[in-house]
């Protein structure tokens, strides 16, 4: 991790080039330098100084500029189409109500620009010649892997609960642990999260499942979210003994997220699969009984699960296609799939492939975070044939009304007035298509509606 490693794009060196010339310090600062000297690629460059908001104003005044963040200091500079945020050196004010600072205070010194900042791995800045500027030990912190707030964690974690989340974030993202005196304060203070807009709180969880160790994360500081999903708590320690499980449910929901395999999803459906692995078990506390065998079992928990996934997803203010998707994921999660073909047509014309392909993820995935014996394998090849016959029966089945080879004219052409009727022998040709009683052939399509109306 030599300085060395921090190449500046062209346009942020034009940036600090013009802020020095008009006799102004600057610096990149956060998560770019976080990233670069994790040998990562930057999704963003901030950069800090010394020059208030009006002065930046006139050093940039040829160029497009965002002006609002302008009261908080942040100018934001448009080079080639792509914005970048200048910030003048400040303190944030009180915070008053655990979420945003009252008001902030321009400062002229860089040093106290970072001692605001969150953590040590986010609290360095960089420039060329100046060199990098590490003053709470965020390099080694880096190089340890550990999520450590800068100053007093408890302090911290008071002025902005978001920070909470924000550690356990970092942590999935960069397969961090946190350090333990910002963890017992995080735990200490979890349910001020509670306070913080619904809006910053699905981001960073939303993040927190995109991340790489997602999964043992989960696991280890899963009580740390417990402030706003405060139904992963009963999960915790919730047992399922018997052949299937090894994991109480919140470690085998952990072992899910951790397990999905998501190749070839798009976007919306990784968001989904992501979600809905989170949140396919958390109803099993509420529906836990105990068999005379001593197996515990967890009736209805598929449909309870996706009613409460939905609560929750709202409550978070998720987008529309993410409560829908995840809610009805969970709503048959655990439901036996179909293996005789005309069976599985009927699932396809009723979920369409999209949505199987989803579920067949979550399954493998869920399957994969149970007891590794040969039911459960079993239960896996299953579900193999079924994504297999699915995908196949996709491309060359008939399972709607819009790949029948026949329409509601040829039926009324055929001497049948318009009506209810139509529609019946329709789904009457469809049934037979899909049972493979007939071909999807519009000629003994036809032949057959005859014979129906001569009856
Ligand atoms: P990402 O890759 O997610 O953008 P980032 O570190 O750039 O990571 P941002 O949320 O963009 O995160 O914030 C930029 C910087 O601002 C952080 O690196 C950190 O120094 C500071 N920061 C952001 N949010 C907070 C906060 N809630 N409290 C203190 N400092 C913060
Ligand atoms: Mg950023």
């Amino acid at each position: 991790m030599a300085d060395h490693l921090i190449h500046l794009p062209r346009d942020v060196m034009q940036l600090i080039r013009a802020l020095r010339g008009a006799g102004y310090s600057a610096h990149v600062v956060g998560g770019c330098v976080r990233d670069s000297l994790l040998g990562r690629t930057p999704g963003d460059w901030d950069l800090c100084t010394n020059a208030r908001p009006e002065q930046m104003r006139r050093i940039f005044a040829g160029h497009q500029l965002i002006l609002t963040g302008e009261k908080h200091g942040t100018v934001a500079v448009v080079l080639h189409g792509a914005p970048y945020e200048i910030t003048t050196y400040r303190l944030d004010g009180d915070y008053t109500d655990h979420r945003r600072p009252d008001g902030v205070q321009f400062v002229e010194d860089l040093a106290q620009d970072l001692a605001r900042r969150d953590f040590t791995i986010n609290a360095m800045a960089y420039a060329p010649g100046t060199g990098l500027v590490d003053l709470y030990g965020g390099r080694a912190d880096l190089a340890a892997g550990v999520v450590r707030c800068v100053g007093d964690p408890t302090a911290r974690f008071a002025e902005d609960a978001l920070r909470i989340l924000r550690a356990v974030r970092f942590a999935s993202q960069l397969s961090f642990t946190l350090e333990l005196s910002t963890a017992a304060a995080a735990l200490a203070q979890r349910d001020s999260v509670a306070l913080v807009s619904a809006e910053r709180i699905y981001t960073e969880l939303d993040k927190l499942l995109a991340g790489p160790a997602a999964g043992p994360v989960l696991a280890q500081y899963g009580e740390l979210l417990g402030g706003v999903l405060p139904e992963v708590l009963p999960c915790m320690n919730c047992t399922q003994p018997g052949p299937w499980h090894y994991y109480d449910v919140w470690r085998h929901t952990a072992a899910t997220v951790g397990a999905l395999d998501l190749r070839g999803q798009d976007a919306r459906g990784t968001r989904t699969l992501r979600w809905a692995a989170f949140l396919h078990d958390l109803a099993k506390p509420l529906c836990r009984t105990v068999g005379p065998d001593g197996a515990a079992h967890f009736h209805g928990h598929n449909q309870r699960g996706a009613r409460q996934a939905r609560q929750i997803l709202q409550r978070l203010r998720a987008p529309a296609y993410l409560i829908d998707g995840a809610a009805s994921l969970i709503a048959v999660h655990d439901a036996p799939l179909p293996a005789d073909d005309p069976a599985i047509l009927r699932c396809l014309g009723r979920y369409g492939p999209v949505f199987l392909q989803r579920l067949c993820l979550l399954k493998y995935a869920d399957l994969d975070a149970h007891a590794p014996n040969p039911r459960v394998a079993q239960r896996r090849a299953d579900v193999q044939v079924f994504q297999r016959r699915m995908q196949t029966l996709a491309k060359t089945g008939c399972y709607s009304l819009a790949q029948l080879e026949l329409r509601g004219v040829d039926i009324m052409n055929a001497g049948v007035r318009p009506g209810p009727q139509v529609g019946e022998l329709l789904n009457k040709m469809l049934n037979a298509v899909m049972d493979g009683r007939l071909p999807n052939d519009n000629e003994a399509l036809l032949a057959a509606v005859r014979r129906e109306i001569s009856k």
